[in-house]
């Protein structure tokens, strides 16, 4: 026999977005549950480095956010840009009278953007552990004091519809039961992105393959669940990204970033292809050309080609951060990676080109160009930032593979202002409300910590509004 749940307000997805819309329903007086498909929350937001953005004034925190939206021409209303920028002047505020103290680590990606002095990033002050940020481990806890169930390994299968095209609750599948939970006020989708779903990343994305950084949790349910009810579908291609390694005995790819500059990108030719260093969000934009004459994406995937400098400095691979955390303890000194075939040596560049299968020629003249251009401090193919122009000169010499590594995708059911999903024509779909990545507002270009910053400020609007549906 099917079980059902009474609830006021279902959460779908306990992740960063969940917890802000379940603290937020619960605190204006809702019995809210959340259901999560794992068998812990946590999801990318825990994952994550924890910053979230803020803005310090609001004409020139909106200012720059608008800039940011018009010149990858946004499909965004200009009302939802403005809810963005309101509740981002509240997120330090919000997260502070929790009792938490937060602290400012960067600011506006895109400096030259107008009004790029009023944003900053913030991250929760406390202790980083293996098993949790800072930010999850605060968000986490408050969800805690309050009673609210969570109900874990409980992936939500379907939307419970009624006549009117109203949202009831979803059928949820727990230790192979079926659970109808209904929700009398609301049902809210936190559950992610589509991260590890590779039908959808195929379908919707430019290259192949994309791997994640991320949980692999997020496989797009929110997004099919949502199009079966009748949203309309927004951001789809929107991803931000930075490089990353793939080993085939891991399910995550690693993010990888070297700690000194004496390192190049090369296509699979081995040619240099762009300057080396962008926002980390969008490097996606350096490897997403297709060949129409070889009839193939030559950069996906690149190469890294490093010197022993580069190996020296440190671990190439972030491991604080992303699915990996905890899971795989990358060396100092990058030899454990070397003896595993994952990174790539040879004495000389010809004997690192032999042994990757790339051109001799094309590599030694690909290092020797780049080098004469640190020489005389003028990137002249790419336009490398002068400061960061370091020569390869310090053989040993290294190769290792690269594809692009999801942070997060953004594409998802489109809402609006008040974090209502809404039909293809614009028109509201009754008591479905999302926030978090799952259809962030973010469009070709990203701005760190806005996602973070979206589960904030989408996660109280949703919260608020959810809880106030009429029984
Ligand atoms: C390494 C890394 C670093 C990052 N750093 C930052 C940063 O510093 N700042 C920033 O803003 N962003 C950062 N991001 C991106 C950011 O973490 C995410 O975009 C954001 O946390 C998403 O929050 P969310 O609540 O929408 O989704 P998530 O936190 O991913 O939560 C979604 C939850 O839904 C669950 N779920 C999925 N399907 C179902 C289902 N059918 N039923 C029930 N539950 C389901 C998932 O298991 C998951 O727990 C980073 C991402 C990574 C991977």
């Amino acid at each position: 026999m099917e079980k059902n749940i009474d609830i006021e307000v279902l959460v779908i997805g306990f992740g960063g977005a969940g917890a802000v819309a379940a603290i937020t329903a619960h605190d204006a007086g809702t019995s809210v549950m959340i259901i999560e498909k794992m068998d812990h929350g946590g999801g990318n937001t825990n994952l994550s480095l924890g910053g979230f953005l803020c803005l310090k004034d609001f004409d020139r925190g909106l200012l720059y956010l608008e800039s940011l939206c018009n010149r990858v021409f946004s499909t965004l209303e200009p009302e939802m840009i403005y809810a963005y920028a309101k509740e981002s002047l509240n997120n330090q505020k919000w997260v502070e009278s929790f009792g938490q103290r937060t602290h400012a680590y960067g600011g506006a990606a895109f400096p030259e953007l107008p009004g790029a002095d009023s944003v900053e990033k913030r991250m929760v002050t406390g202790k980083n552990s293996t098993e949790e940020n800072s930010f999850w481990s605060f968000i986490r806890s408050e969800v805690a004091k309050r009673e609210i169930t969570v109900l874990n390994n409980a992936p939500a299968k379907s939307l419970i519809i009624d006549e009117d095209g109203a949202v009831k609750g979803a059928v949820v599948n727990m230790n192979g039961e079926t659970i109808s939970v209904k929700a009398s006020r609301a049902v809210i989708l936190t559950c992610g992105g589509f991260e590890y779903n590779d039908w959808m990343k195929k379908n919707y994305l430019k290259g192949y393959p994309y791997y994640s950084l991320g949980s692999p949790g997020n496989t797009g349910d929110g997004l099919a669940m949502a199009q079966r009810a009748g949203a309309d579908i927004w951001h789809l291609s929107n991803v931000s990204t930075p490089l990353g390694f793939k080993a085939a005995e891991y399910e995550a790819a690693f993010l990888i970033k070297p700690l000194s500059m004496q390192y190049i990108y090369t296509d699979k030719p081995g040619k240099r292809f762009a300057s080396e260093v962008t926002d980390v969000h969008a490097y996606n934009y350096l490897v997403d050309l297709f060949d129409t004459q070889k009839l193939e994406f030559p950069r996906i995937p690149c190469r890294m080609i490093f010197d022993e400098t580069v190996r020296r400095a440190g671990p190439l691979a972030i491991t604080a951060v992303g699915f990996n955390r905890g899971r795989y303890q990358w060396s100092k000194d990058n030899k454990k990676e070397i003896d595993n075939g994952w990174i790539v040596s040879g004495q000389t560049i010809g004997d690192l080109a032999d042994k990757t299968g790339v051109g001799r020629h094309m590599l030694e003249n690909t290092v020797k160009r780049y080098n004469q251009y640190c020489e005389s401090g003028n990137d002249h193919d790419y336009n490398r930032p002068r400061e960061t122009m370091k020569p390869l000169c310090n053989g040993p010499y290294y190769s290792i593979m690269l594809w692009p590594s999801l942070l997060n995708t953004q594409g998802g059911p489109r809402r609006n202002s008040n974090a209502q999903v809404l039909y293809p024509d614009g028109s509201v779909i009754p008591r479905l409300y999302s926030a978090g990545e799952l259809g962030s507002l973010f469009g070709l270009l990203y701005q760190g910590g806005g996602n973070i910053g979206e589960c904030l400020a989408f996660g109280r609007i949703a919260g608020e509004k959810a809880a106030a549906e009429k029984l």
